[in-house]
């Protein structure tokens, strides 16, 4: 993917695109991956870079949902557990197994769940993961170490899936550009243009490199831009009613010594009636999430004292050495689409179905849903958006289409293992310049080779584009991705010909961003 490249075909197209997409998270891209993979002329424009929203900061789980199988939404939890099964298949080098254990402290937990993930085994048939299974406090503690003991009777596990969200993000996008995309970073909707009649015929969209303006037309075009959604509508009609109920939900990251073992820690019940987990990742222990109902949307949400409390409170509960906010190596908040209930109620009850909602003007809208679900959620709005631009009736492909970076057996490549097949060539680099196979801290495995790959292949623009969202050394350490800072300017710079006056600004900007990662 290269910018300069992507950017050119946006501006030399000759006549209208068959779909422009709008919004450059999970739900955008899957939309441009599918409709490009069904032969459609296809364009994508993200503000700021691919992930920047919610879709870098979820739990990192491929799952069915249990909390939404208490609240009797079966249909969700089925879709989302073939999901789940499908994603695992088309890219196993970014989708993994992981055990999650339920602890029963109380003498009825054990059935009670017991049955209830059994009923989660069986709604995945063929797509399942692994058999849950009732275990003693003995079994309970070899597969949890650290989990707090006093009061322990046993406890129940089941399987789900884990991910890298940015890293699949990409790997979607590098498909989407195999499959004929034109898909660029750094592009931002100002404003969509309708015909006399006044129907949405494409958009006003702004270079945010160079401030340059230009206009993108097509036969449709699809707003996925997540929690900002309602500001897009009303770039069509000012007088739309709103459809997103803002939440927004925290993560806090420790130690690996937090977490011991390979299984991860599933709280049914929390005191505010919700779940929560504590999970291993990339060697650290996330801890995550909270759902609190927020006025404002912004592309930094800030986690609230009283979220971080919360957590830190909740995880005392569960784990034998209790993190305190010195042990917080990094914390992040996200903030989710829903569409709002017709009734109101709170967030945490509004349903993850996801909506598709087509305004007068024309202009298609989808929003809410999970990441598990987005490949299913753009096969529903590209079949829409057929209907809406009178386009061919092309089937759907995504079911079987491997995603970038297809491999079975990533895991021999280490820490390189969310490459998949790339790993192979970041290797290369590492072993034919020894510079580029350096560490570029010592707490965390990444190396220079990665920047330059990021910057080379994967459409990398800025420091945080690689410390956010190629790697995840922001979201796992905040101060050590702080000490990147100025090497990765530097080998950035160098790669995109850039000079000295941009790599300070690039460090004075991500330092900004970064403190935001470091709670006081
Ligand atoms: C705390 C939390 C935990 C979660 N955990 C999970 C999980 O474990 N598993 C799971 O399946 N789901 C999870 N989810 C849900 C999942 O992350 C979201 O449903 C999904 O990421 C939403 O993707 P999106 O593309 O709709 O929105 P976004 O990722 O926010 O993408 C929208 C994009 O539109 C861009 N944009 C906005 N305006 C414009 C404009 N004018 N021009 C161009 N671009 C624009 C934005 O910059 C943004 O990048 C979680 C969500 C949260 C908040």
């Amino acid at each position: 993917m290269n910018r300069a490249e992507q950017l050119e075909r946006l501006r030399a197209h000759s006549g209208p695109w068959d779909l422009l997409v709008i919004g450059g998270g999970a739900t955008g891209v899957g939309c441009a991956l599918d409709a490009a993979a069904r032969g459609f002329q296809v364009a994508l424009i993200e503000q700021h870079d691919f992930g920047k929203g919610t879709s870098s900061r979820s739990t990192k789980l491929v799952h069915g949902g249990v909390r939404y199988l208490e609240q009797g939404n079966v249909a969700l939890v089925m879709e989302a557990l073939k999901e789940r099964g499908i994603l695992r298949e088309n890219a196993p080098h970014l989708v993994g197994d992981l055990a999650f254990v339920v602890p029963n402290y109380e003498w009825w937990e054990s059935p009670f769940y017991g049955v209830g993930l059994r009923l989660y085994d069986l709604l995945a048939g063929k797509y399942g993961f692994g058999a849950s299974k009732n275990l003693s406090k003995e079994e309970t503690l070899q597969r949890l170490p650290t989990l707090k003991q006093d009061g322990l009777r046993g406890g129940v596990v089941y399987y789900d899936g884990q991910f890298d969200d940015s890293r699949l993000l990409i790997h979607l996008a590098m498909t989407a550009t195999e499959q004929g995309a034109a898909m660029v970073n750094y592009c931002s909707a100002q404003g969509l243009l309708k015909t006399a009649d006044g129907m949405v015929r494409g958009a006003l969209v702004r270079d945010e490199e160079t401030g340059n303006g230009f206009e993108i037309e097509a036969r449709v075009v699809i707003n996925a831009t997540g929690c900002f959604s309602d500001g897009v509508r009303r770039m069509a009609d000012e007088s739309v009613a709103p459809m997103v109920a803002p939440s927004q939900g925290i993560h806090l990251v420790f130690d690996a010594s937090f977490l011991k073992g390979d299984s991860a820690i599933m709280v049914p019940h929390t005191s505010d009636g919700r779940v929560m987990f504590a999970i291993p990742w990339h060697g650290h222990t996330l801890v995550g999430t909270t759902d609190t109902a927020i006025s404002q949307v912004s592309l930094e949400p800030v986690p609230m004292d009283q979220e971080i409390q919360f957590i830190l409170e909740t995880s005392a509960l569960y784990l034998d050495k209790p993190p305190s906010r010195t042990d917080i190596l990094s914390s992040w908040a996200g903030i989710r689409p829903l569409v709002k209930a017709a009734g109101g109620g709170s967030t945490a009850s509004l349903s993850r179905d996801h909506s598709i909602h087509i305004d007068p003007s024309g202009l298609l809208t989808i929003a809410g849903g999970k990441w598990t679900t987005y490949r299913h959620m753009a096969e529903d709005c590209v079949d829409q958006a057929i209907v809406l631009a009178g386009l061919d009736d092309r089937p759907c492909v995504t079911r079987r289409l491997r995603i970038h970076g297809y491999h079975h057996y990533a895991s021999k490549f280490g820490h390189l293992q969310v490459y998949g097949s790339d790993a192979i060539p970041i290797q290369e680099m590492a072993r034919n310049h020894p510079d580029r196979g350096v560490q570029l801290h010592p707490d965390l495995p990444y190396l220079e080779s990665e920047v330059i790959w990021a910057a080379r292949w994967e459409m990398a623009r800025t420091v945080e584009d690689i410390l956010a969202r190629r790697t995840r050394a922001l979201l796992l350490n905040a101060r050590a991705a702080l000490a990147m800072a100025p090497r990765v300017a530097e080998l950035l710079a160098g790669e995109l010909g850039l000079d000295p006056a941009w790599q300070t600004a690039q460090v004075a900007a991500f330092t900004a961003v970064a403190k935001r990662y470091l709670p006081e």
